[in-house]
């Protein structure tokens, strides 16, 4: 059985995202991966509970809120839990995870203002895989992470 490399699901078309579409790359390593079986999607966001479409949410101190002001903090929590256990059951070591994302973003997210501004960061999934000793890219990395999941 060849290496499993962790994706988010709105990369590989799912219609999860919080406005309700996908987020399709189109990307050659991300087809052979495919052939060769090694794929596992998941979204945090879903996977916790939440709807889509659904109200955007960033990442504010400790908490994650909606641009309402709902505190979604356990549902987030509960969508990284799964996607850690994913990563543990299947020996997971490298992830593809959606840039910015709340939940999936690697190194940067938005600054919980809903002001379109960045900070650096990781989102509440990407973290929590990070601790797990998973090797997290974005979808601008996937060269990167073919070599990372090569040696795996
Ligand atoms: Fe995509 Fe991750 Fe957001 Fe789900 S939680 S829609 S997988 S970025």
């Amino acid at each position: 059985m060849p290496s499993r490399v962790l994706v988010s699901a709105c990369l590989l078309g799912a219609e999860v995202r919080h406005h309700g579409g996908a987020a399709t790359v189109e990307h050659p390593i991300l087809r052979r991966w495919r052939d060769e079986c090694r794929i596992v999607g998941t979204c945090p966001e879903m996977a916790g509970g939440l709807p889509s479409p659904r109200p955007p949410s960033e990442i504010r101190g400790l908490r994650v809120v909606t641009s309402g002001g709902l505190d979604v903090t356990p549902e987030f929590e509960a969508g990284a839990a799964t996607a850690v256990r994913i990563a543990r059951e299947l020996g997971i070591r490298v992830a593809v995870l959606k840039s910015r994302s709340p939940s999936c973003g690697t190194g940067r997210i938005y600054d919980g203002t809903f002001s379109g501004r960045f900070v650096d960061g990781d989102g509440v999934t990407a973290a929590a895989l990070r601790r797990e000793g998973v090797q997290v890219f974005d979808e601008t990395q996937l060269e990167e992470a073919d070599v990372a999941l090569c040696r795996t």
